[in-house]
């Protein structure tokens, strides 16, 4: 399960992508951290890059015992630099 603080630079969203499930091939719509719905395992993926069956090189490797690989978005990179807008 992805950890989360508490702070400013957190906000829910209701946006359709955390709604969707995605297929290992399957490009990731946006970049973030992506849960798999049979076991739990985590990967973090860049927007129109695979979502992949195992997890990446160097990196724990999905559970064999995974009953069905199937992803869902559980938090989204904001890549746009808001803390530098009110600055200004
Ligand atoms: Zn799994």
């Amino acid at each position: 399960m992805a950890l989360l603080t508490h702070g400013p630079g957190l906000k829910l969203s209701n946006a359709p992508q955390f709604e969707e499930r995605y297929l290992p091939g399957q490009s990731a719509p946006v970049t973030g951290i992506y849960q798999c719905v049979g076991c739990g395992f985590e990967i973090v993926r860049i927007a129109t890059k695979f979502l992949q069956a195992g997890g990446d090189r160097g990196l724990p490797r999905h559970p064999a015992e995974c009953p069905g690989i199937l992803w869902r978005l559980v938090a989204q990179i904001d890549e746009r630099p808001s803390l530098l807008s009110r600055r200004q």
